[in-house]
Formats: structure tokens, C-alpha cells, sequence
């Protein structure tokens, strides 16, 4: 269905210079598989989505490898080719609902326009349309918050907007760039809760971008860690959270909170801060934070190494 190769995007800086935000990205997305694409910000997540999407920023671009979408080169597309395929096939959910709506548009409009860019229907059926997706999902009073501009709802429920205008496409592949980062706890959990559900009915494949370990814990059937641009380890959730390989995964489980007092030792924030990508260090980007280096670690990059149905770039499985 979706597969990377070797994606390599950069960014282009004044004076000429470059900054590698993916650095060789290779992966699949099966149909229905819902696979999390984890790590600190800063480690190339958003920009891998965006170079799947073709929005990639004026002064950034993919520099080599492949998109494929049903084994169509997307990098080798049009642009009204690629506009045709975003949305009814690849649809993309932001982290800031507010500034992917229109601010001067009242909802219904916003709903009712993309219904008709994707589908033949007249304005009557494609209002009914929107408002039995505002229903789906959850908007109290749909009639009346078809007709109220984006300021006019909370965050909570901008979100549930957005996943209504976004799924009324009905995409085969929904990217949600940490769909939930700027809502409190609770209402995380019931746009999570939603995307769910709404991801089997739809029987859509899911790629969950966000930098919590305990999100995608809970959403998904495979993860993926991204550190510096590159994956440094990839399996299957349970196997990723019961037994994690890399280090660095290792450091990100430590760092998730554990609500339980008794056990609250075992909580241990990651060390240090991801490094710039500027700068680069030699060798295994991660040595510097790393607690398990060996001799080598500085000066070789770890190949990838399949480990109990994982994969892990990491001199320690050599
Ligand atoms: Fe740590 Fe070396 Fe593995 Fe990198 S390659 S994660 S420095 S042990």
C-alpha cells in the first residue's frame, strides 16, 4: 500500500548549507495496519509525513529515495495528480486543529466545500453529508454548529471537526501528526478513543506521528522509533514494549510516567537533549546519551540487524 525507500528529505539553509531532517527512511503501511512513528522532536517525524504528503516547506525537499502508493512513485507525480490522490487516498490530520481551519469560514461551509472538491453532490446532500459526520463525530448540537466559525468551539472540538473533514473522504490512509498534543488528558483520550473507532469502520490504514510512547502503546499494532532521521528500531507494539532493544527506545519507555505512586523509581526522564541536526555526531548519533556505548560506537554508523522479529540499528546486535 505505502512504502518508503531510502527517503532522504533536506532542508536548505541560508549560505548554501543543508540540513538532513530524514536520513535514508525505509518502511511499509499495510492496509488496516495502524503503525506509530515515535521519538523527540526534532527527530524527522513530521517531516517524514510531510514528504509523504508533498507539503514539505519552501526551503525543504525529499533529495532521494521513493514514496510509493500502490507501487506509484508519488515523488513522480503532478501536482493536480498528487492534490487528486490527497485526501480520497492519503489524508493528513495536523496537531493544531485551529490553524488548519479557516478562521473566516463558518464550519458548514469548510465541510460542504471539500465534500464537493472530492465528491459530485449538490449543496442539500452535501450539507446532510457533513452534519452526519459532525454527528459521528460527537459534535452536540450539529445543525447548529454547522452554521459557527472554528472560534466559536474549543480545541476538543475543532479536533473532532478536522477528523470529520478529514475522514468524510473516506482515505484509505489517515497520517495524524500528534492528533491530540494540544488537548488536555481527558479529551485525548476520547479523540484517541474515536480515531479507533472510526479507523475500523472505515477500514483504514493509520500512521500515528507523536513523541508519546504511551499513545501509541495504546493505538497501535506496530511502532517505528525515529531518532536524528533515521528509524533505529521497529517492531511490533507488544514486542517493542515488553522487550525493547535499542537504547534509545529503552530511554523513551523509562520516560513515561507511571501514575502509580509505588512505582514511581521507575520513572527516569531521557538524558540530555537530542542534538541539532546541524550537528550530527559521528559514528551512532544516539553515543552521545547513550548508557550502553561500546568501543566504536563514535566512529561507526550500526548497520540494521533483525532481532526476535524486530529491527534494530544497534553495534550491540551485531
Ligand atoms: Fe548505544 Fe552504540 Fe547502540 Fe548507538 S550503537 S545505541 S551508541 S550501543
Amino acid at each position: 500500500m505505502l512504502e518508503l525507500k531510502k527517503l532522504r528529505t533536506l532542508f536548505e539553509l541560508s549560505g548554501g548549507k543543508t540540513v538532513t531532517a530524514v536520513d535514508g527512511v525505509s518502511f511499509e503501511i499495510k492496509p488496516g495496519e495502524v503503525v506509530g512513528l515515535v521519538g523527540e522532536s526534532g527527530s524527522g517525524k513530521s517531516v517524514t509525513a510531510l514528504s509523504i504528503m508533498g507539503l514539505l516547506a519552501a526551503n525543504s525537499r525529499v533529495e532521494s529515495g521513493e514514496i510509493l502508493w500502490d507501487g506509484r512513485n508519488l515523488l513522480e507525480l503532478t501536482l493536480s495528480e498528487l492534490r487528486k490522490l490527497r485526501g480520497r487516498d492519503i489524508a493528513l490530520i495536523f496537531q493544531n486543529p485551529l490553524a488548519a481551519l479557516n478562521p473566516v469560514f463558518t464550519i458548514g461551509n469548510q465541510m460542504v466545500e471539500t465534500i464537493q472538491e472530492h465528491f459530485s453532490l449538490d449543496y442539500k446532500k452535501s450539507k446532510d453529508l457533513a452534519l452526519s459526520w459532525l454527528k459521528k463525530v460527537n459534535i452536540p448540537d450539529p445543525e447548529a454548529r454547522f452554521d459557527q466559525y472554528p472560534h466559536e468551539c474549543s480545541l476538543g472540538m475543532c479536533q473532532r471537526i478536522m477528523i470529520a473533514i478529514t475522514l468524510v473522504m473516506k482515505p484509505r490512509l489517515l497520517i495524524a501528526d500528534e492528533p491530540t498534543a494540544s488537548l488536555d488528558v481527558t479529551i485525548q483520550a476520547q479523540i484517541l478513543h474515536l480515531l479507533a473507532e472510526l479507523k475500523d469502520e472505515l477500514d483504514m490504514s493509520v500512521l500515528l506521528v507523536s513523541h508519546d510512547m504511551g499513545v501509541v502503546a495504546q493505538q497501535c499494532d506496530r511502532v517505528m522509533v525515529m531518532y536524528l532521521g533515521q528509524i533505529v528500531e521497529e517492531g511490533p507494539t507488544d514486542k517493542i514494549f515488553a522487550d525493547p532493544k535499542h537504547p534509545y527506545t529503552k530511554a523513551l519507555l523509562r520516560a513515561i510516567p507511571v501514575p502509580d505512586p509505588s512505582k514511581k523509581h521507575a520513572f527516569e526522564p531521557l538524558a540530555g537533549d537530542i542534538p541539532s541536526p546541524l550537528n550530527i555526531p559521528s559514528g551512532c548519533s544516539f553515543h552521545p546519551r547513550c548508557s550502553e556505548k561500546l568501543p566504536g560506537c563514535e566512529s561507526q554508523s550500526p548497520g540494521i540487524y533483525s532481532v526476535q522479529g524486530c529491527r534494530v540499528a544497534c553495534h550491540l546486535f551485531k
